[in-house]
């Protein structure tokens, strides 16, 4: 495991995990990121590309190869941003509990985790595999595009598990007005991407042929 502070006297260690399925990653998830890490305090960003997520077994996805290589050229210039590929290397359907857990490690104080992902995948929480004890194991950072409704995500919040309000933050990040979408749509249709996804994200969707047929 890495990311553990040697000196017994230090603070406790706070990771964030950046959940996602990156088809492509883009400028509004590294905003994301970085934002996350300045306002909880975050000593690393890890994004974590889904590998198989159970709950997009009917679509089309690229190859996790592909997502995972562009995740990392696009960090590359961050120090405090990582990529994993704990999901990606495995061929069970990717649980964030699982994930959750193998960053957490066997140690009594482990890190404090936060895992940050969009707040339309957190809503559906209460139908992810043991969503309870996700809970417990880590804080949310539900991020939002602007003309998100976050009182919508609140109100249900609140009458499904009212406990939860205290595990989940949220974060407005204007420039999620890009989205992976937009920008496969975008490629289809021989539109340019430039200053959407870092420059050699890009460069890599080109050479590789990504998302030409949308
Ligand atoms: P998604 O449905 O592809 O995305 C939902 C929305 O959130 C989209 O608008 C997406 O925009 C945005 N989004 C996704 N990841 C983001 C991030 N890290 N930062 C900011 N916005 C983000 O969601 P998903 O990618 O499949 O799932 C998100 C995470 O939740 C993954 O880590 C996944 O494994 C986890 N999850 C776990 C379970 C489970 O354990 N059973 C079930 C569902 C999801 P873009 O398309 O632009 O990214």
């Amino acid at each position: 495991m890495f990311f553990f502070r040697t000196n017994d006297n230090a603070a406790a260690i706070n990771i964030g995990l950046m959940g996602g399925t990156f088809d492509p990653i883009h400028v509004g998830h590294l905003v994301t990121a970085e934002e996350a890490r300045q306002q909880f305090d975050l000593d690393y960003v890890v994004f974590v590309p889904t590998g198989n997520p159970p709950h997009k077994e009917k679509e089309i996805i690229t190859l996790p190869e592909h997502r995972y290589l562009m995740t990392s050229l696009a960090v590359m210039s961050n120090p405090y941003f990582f990529v994993s590929s704990v999901e990606i290397n495995s061929e069970k359907p990717s649980y964030t509990i699982d994930t959750v857990k193998h960053f957490s490690g066997n140690e009594k104080e482990g890190p404090a985790l936060f895992f940050i992902t969009g707040a339309d995948a957190i809503l559906e929480i209460f139908s992810w595999k043991d969503y309870e004890k996700l809970l417990r194991l880590c804080t949310f950072i539900a991020v939002s595009r602007p003309g998100y409704s976050l009182d919508r995500f609140r109100e249900t919040l609140d009458q499904v598990c009212p406990d939860m309000i205290n595990k989940v933050h949220l974060l407005e990040i204007p420039a999620l007005a890009v989205s992976s979408t937009y920008i496969r749509e975008r490629v289809a249709l021989g539109k340019t991407i430039k200053y959407l996804t870092p420059e050699p994200v890009e460069q890599y969707i080109k050479k590789h042929g990504l998302y030409l047929t949308g």
